[in-house]
């Protein structure tokens, strides 16, 4: 494996006070190794831990804000790397999720104009947009 995305995981466990123990390590680095969202099948193939600390690990990476998840349009979960804006206090993304649909894979990107959605009796928390096309490797 890539050690220094075993030095990233570490280093970012670290800095948000967790413990370092294997099945975080393993799950940040691989899906640091990965370039763009990595689904869930994929993440289990990758590791060799049970599906019950898989899931808890996720959660609590999730829970933390060091990843974030979702959904593809097969269904399918996608974990991403969050940046520093991202922490236990909760998740502020400013980014959307592409997914191609001739390769299949879901990045992160950021948007070079701001979103405006107005809905004026709501308060709006949290807004996830996935798009759906083609990547500009398979254009
Ligand atoms: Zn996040
Ligand atoms: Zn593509
Ligand atoms: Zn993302």
């Amino acid at each position: 494996m890539d050690s220094t995305s075993v030095i990233y995981a570490k280093s970012i466990l670290k800095e948000r006070g967790l413990k370092q123990t294997s099945a975080r390590v393993s799950v940040v680095s691989q899906i640091r190794n990965y370039s763009g969202a990595i689904p869930y099948h994929k993440l289990q193939k990758s590791i060799d831990i049970d599906r019950t600390t898989l899931y808890r690990t996720l959660n609590k990476l999730v829970e933390e804000g060091i990843v974030h998840k979702t959904k593809g349009k097969d269904d399918e979960t996608y974990y991403a790397l969050c940046g520093h804006e991202c922490g236990s206090h909760g998740h502020s993304h400013q980014h959307i999720h592409f997914q191609c649909r001739i390769c299949n894979k879901v990045s992160c990107e950021d948007l070079h104009n701001e979103i405006s959605i107005a809905l004026p009796k709501y308060i709006i928390e949290n807004m996830e947009v996935n798009l759906q096309g083609v990547c500009p490797d398979c254009k």
